[in-house]
This record gives C-alpha cells, sequence and structure tokens, in this order.
C-alpha cells in the first residue's frame, strides 16, 4: 500500500517542459495540462485519474475513464475573481442548449510554478445567464470579427465553485467528491430551465443563512430583474424554483413562508 505522503496531491508542476517552447500562453498550457495529467482526478467518481483528450476534442481537455465526465482547463497566473475568459460565445450557448458543456477546471499557479488555487465548476451551473458576449476582436487582430465570452463567476453559487486546492494546500478528496454529489442532480433540470434554479440557488445563497425568509428572497429581487430585463413574473419564478430546489435535496421548507438551507 501506498503511504499518505505519496497519495498526497504534490502542487508543483514541472517547469523543465517549458525549454521545448517560447510563447508564454503555449508554456501555460503545456505545464498545467500535465500536472492535471498527474495530479487530477474525476470528482464525479472513484477514479484516482484523468485521461488527456485535446488532440480529438477542442474543447474538452481531460476525459475521466471510468465515468466518462469531460472537463475543461483553464489556467492563470493572475485570475480574475469575477469573470474569466473563455471560448467562442456562439459555440458555448449551443454547447449550453444542448447540454454538452464540459465541467470547468480553473487553475490559478504561481510564479514559481506552483498550484496555488484550482477551482472545479460542474458543468451543470454553466448556463446562459453566466456567460457574457464579448465585442468583437478588432480589425487589427489575426481573428478580426471573432467574439468570444466570459464566465461570470460572481454569477455562479458557491454550490457551483468547488475548491479542489485552496491557497496553496490541497482540499481532502472525499469532501470534494462530497461537494460534487450534492449538486448533481440539477443536471435532471432540463438546460432551458436551469438557469432559473440556479439563479434563484444563487440569491439564496448570497443572503448567507442558514435560515431565510421568503420575504427576504423577495429583497434581492432586483438581482435577479437585472438578468432578466423583460420578465414579469420574477416573484412567482422565485416561488416555484423554491419547490425545485426542495425536489433536489437542496434546500427544506420549514413552513410558514420559512426555508433551510441543507447542508
Ligand atoms: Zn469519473
Amino acid at each position: 500500500m501506498k503511504s499518505p505522503i505519496l497519495l498526497a496531491m504534490n502542487l508543483q508542476c514541472r517547469t523543465e517542459l517549458a525549454l521545448n517552447y517560447k510563447a508564454g500562453s503555449q508554456i501555460a498550457r503545456v505545464i498545467s495540462e500535465d500536472w492535471c495529467s498527474r495530479e487530477l482526478y474525476c470528482a464525479a467518481c472513484s477514479s484516482d485519474g484523468l485521461v488527456s483528450s485535446r488532440v480529438n476534442t477542442p474543447a474538452i481537455d481531460f476525459v475521466c475513464p471510468e465515468c466518462d465526465q469531460c472537463f475543461q482547463l483553464k489556467s492563470f497566473k493572475t485570475w480574475h475573481q469575477k469573470k474569466i475568459p473563455d471560448a467562442a460565445y456562439d459555440s458555448m450557448l449551443r454547447a449550453i442548449r444542448s447540454d454538452r458543456v464540459p465541467n470547468l477546471v480553473i487553475l490559478q499557479y504561481s510564479t514559481g510554478w506552483l498550484v496555488k488555487n484550482l477551482l472545479l465548476v460542474p458543468s451543470v451551473f454553466l448556463t446562459e445567464t453566466v456567460i457574457e458576449k464579448r465585442a468583437p476582436l478588432g480589425p487589427g487582430a489575426r481573428r478580426a470579427g471573432w467574439v468570444g465570452c466570459n464566465i461570470l463567476l460572481h454569477r455562479i453559487p458557491r454550490d457551483g465553485q468547488i475548491r479542489v486546492v485552496a491557497n496553496g494546500s490541497a482540499v481532502a478528496k472525499r469532501e470534494v467528491r462530497e461537494e460534487f454529489s450534492r449538486v448533481r442532480k440539477l443536471a435532471e433540470v432540463p438546460p432551458s430551465a436551469r438557469g432559473w434554479t440556479l439563479d434563484d440557488l444563487t440569491i439564496i445563497r448570497k443572503l448567507a443563512k442558514p435560515r431565510f425568509s421568503l420575504q427576504e428572497l423577495y429583497g434581492l429581487e432586483r438581482y435577479l430583474q437585472n438578468i432578466y430585463p423583460h420578465n414579469r413574473n420574477v416573484r412567482p419564478k422565485i416561488r416555484q424554483q423554491l419547490q425545485i430546489l426542495r425536489d433536489l435535496g437542496l434546500i427544506k421548507f420549514i413552513g410558514r413562508g420559512s426555508y433551510a438551507v441543507r447542508a
């Protein structure tokens, strides 16, 4: 049996791989992909490794050999807490609407190439609400006219931002897998309706209370109205989504317009 020390995540990347490349972005990609192929495990099942798949599918970097979950890797030295740049806007929308978005892995490395933070966003949290269309690239750009998108992390509830590495230390695998399995049932909500379900969860999380009332949620109505400016039924929507969140086991109804978040 391996010793616990050998089983722990090694957060140091192999910097010698950089010698074969010149461009900074390419170096970052090669080094972070190498690290993931050695250290990253599947959060959805008990597989302790993922298989690189980039050659065949540009949007998917890793696949779990046991349960087929797909993962896309984004790595940054500095990362904006609010939004991160992603791929083409149109193809992202298509992927969301047909429920084919991979899980997102956001890796932040230090100057010395230690993995500092690693965030896993389960694919169910990547809804149209969290995708922002960027301005087309200008005429001087190599891909002039190309339209990319940003992922708005601040619109993803913390249930959808699972920490695998936090401030330079690895979170226990068991904890990561528990977090992932807690939100897995959200996949049962069709992608066309899931946006509202998650927006409701976002405002519940914004309250930051273990128990809350419907009136308190209504207090955050404006947040949802900004996302859906033409919708005149925000309050009924809030109530409808509470029932869905209850059926998914994420909240509990305590009665008299009171609710509790399930840990
Ligand atoms: Zn798996």
